[in-house]
């Protein structure tokens, strides 16, 4: 019998054992995490295979780190991005959160050096950018990189290994609820794991999972947006501006012709654009190298649709477009924002005759407008040149878009100010896969959060 069973050793479930063994070193804590350990995990895409091989457990999310193991390990030092945790208590708690959090990392390994702090150049970028209609956010970034981040996971591993019992290779299938309050968990090899309390952190990957068992056992879901769009990448200089002051950039528009919010996302100066899998369906992503660099520029360029009733399965709206571009080029669609302009594909000759070559090299040359609905595509047209406007050259015919970029936030479990379920108690949900956070600070914090709240039970 544990105290406490986590599922998912992404940062959410991480930071919550670190919590407990930290409040409560005498308590037994058992974390399930479906995926490898962190010198085990690999994607055979990042280590040069031409085409993601759909692997049924992917290495990119899924093991020790969650997505942030491969990820740039930027963590966003603010409330406004990457997560509601503000929908769940006051701004000063959520600052304290992600402060505390941060100073784990800082313990663990990260790097000192935090970007975009200088208000005064803040304040300069920010009057261009009203200037061109797009709201610049204050996001101070701490930016690890892959290799760092890497270090910084495996040296919690190492540390948790010693205090706590992680299981990795085997999944959680079903929660064990007797009496509206949970038990534990049945584990996919059939193994029963009794808990007094659960946390259950599986990250996006393990969403669809998430909302089924939670449905199951009654507990209410509350519709998220969907948010679709492209991979933009672009020559390094045309960003420098900002990048070279505020690393990332977060921007936000709306559209005049739908009023949709357009907002870039994941910047990564001199970075890669990266492919992952969702349960089969290839997207794309991107990140970028503490040392290694590219002479490119990626960010995502995502519209926000939230759906209204009758309709319930943003998921499965954004798991179909994306369906549509792996149907049409075979995994991921590259396009020239020229030839897209021109109403034409872009062909393997004119994306060679570009001035910049694309960095996911197994990404095919095609027509995205065959995929991406009419709504969202005019959103993003008319935000790229709206970027031009504080960084000429955004909207140049040589721009690269990928697609499709797609975030499932899905369904929001509801929970209680304390991230504890409505209908089960003693069963707390946090992260990406609850639909709580959408960013590596706000995922560890939220780790944090319920870890403090079943320790002071
Ligand atoms: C390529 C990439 C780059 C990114 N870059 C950044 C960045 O620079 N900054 C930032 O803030 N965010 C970034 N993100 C997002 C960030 O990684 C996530 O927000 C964060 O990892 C979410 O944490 P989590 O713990 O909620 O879930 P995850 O990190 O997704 O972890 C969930 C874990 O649960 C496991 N799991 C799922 N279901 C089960 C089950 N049934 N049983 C057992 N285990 C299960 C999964 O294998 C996974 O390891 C990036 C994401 C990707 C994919």
């Amino acid at each position: 019998m544990y105290n406490v069973a986590i599922v998912g050793a992404g940062p959410a479930g991480i930071f919550a054992a670190l919590e407990i063994t930290k409040l409560k070193p005498e308590w037994k804590v058992v974390l399930i995490e479906k995926g490898d350990r962190i010198e085990k995990r690999k994607c055979l895409l990042r280590e040069g295979y031409a085409k993601c091989p759909t692997c049924k457990k992917c290495g990119l999310l899924c093991g020790w780190g969650g997505a942030g193991a491969f990820s740039d390990g930027k963590l966003t030092l603010t409330p406004d991005v990457g997560g509601h945790l503000d929908d769940y208590m006051s701004r000063d708690k959520v600052e304290e959160l992600i402060d505390y959090a941060d100073k784990y990392y800082l313990e663990f390994g990260a790097t000192e050096e935090v970007f975009g702090t200088d208000m005064k150049v803040f304040r300069e970028l920010e009057r261009q950018a009203s200037l061109a209609e797009l709201k610049l956010v204050h996001s101070p970034v701490r930016h690890l990189g892959t290799e760092r981040s890497l270090d910084v996971l495996k040296n919690m591993q190492d540390y948790l290994d010693k205090r706590i019992t992680i299981r990795n290779d085997v999944s959680a299938k079903n929660l064990i609820v007797e009496c509206e309050q949970v038990k534990g968990l049945i584990l996919d090899n059939g193994e029963e794991i009794r808990a007094e309390y659960t946390i259950i952190a599986p990250g996006r990957e393990g969403a669809d999972w998430l909302t089924k068992e939670f449905s199951q056992n009654k507990i209410g879901m509350v519709n998220n947006a969907v948010d679709v769009g492209v991979r933009v990448e672009l020559p390094a200089p045309v960003f420098e501006p900002l990048t070279s002051k505020l690393y990332e950039s977060k921007l936000i528009y709306h559209s005049p012709t739908f009023g949709d919010e357009v907002r870039t996302f994941c910047m990564n100066p001199n970075g890669e654009v990266v492919q992952e899998n969702y349960n089969g369906i290839a997207t794309v992503n991107g990140h970028s190298y503490a040392e290694k660099t590219t002479n490119n520029t990626n960010f995502a360029l995502l519209v926000s649709e939230k759906f209204t009733e009758p309709f319930k399965e943003p998921i499965q709206y954004g798991q179909h477009i994306a369906s549509l571009a792996n149907m049409l080029g075979g995994g991921i669609l590259v396009q020239r924002f020229g030839d897209l302009l021109d109403g034409r594909r872009s062909t393997p000759e004119r994306i060679k005759a570009s001035i910049l070559t694309p960095t996911l090299s197994c990404a095919t040359p095609g027509d995205l407008s065959l995929v991406i609905p009419y709504r969202q595509m005019t959103s993003i047209i008319e935000m790229l040149y709206a970027l031009d406007k504080i960084a000429p050259g955004t909207a140049s015919r040589y721009t690269l878009l990928y697609g499709i970029e797609v975030k499932f936030y899905s369904a929001r479990v509801k929970l209680t100010n304390e991230l504890e379920t409505e209908g089960v108690k003693n069963l707390f949900a946090i992260g990406d896969g609850a639909g709580v956070t959408r960013g590596l600070i706000q995922a560890s914090a939220s780790g944090v959060h319920a870890a403090r709240v079943i320790c002071s039970r």
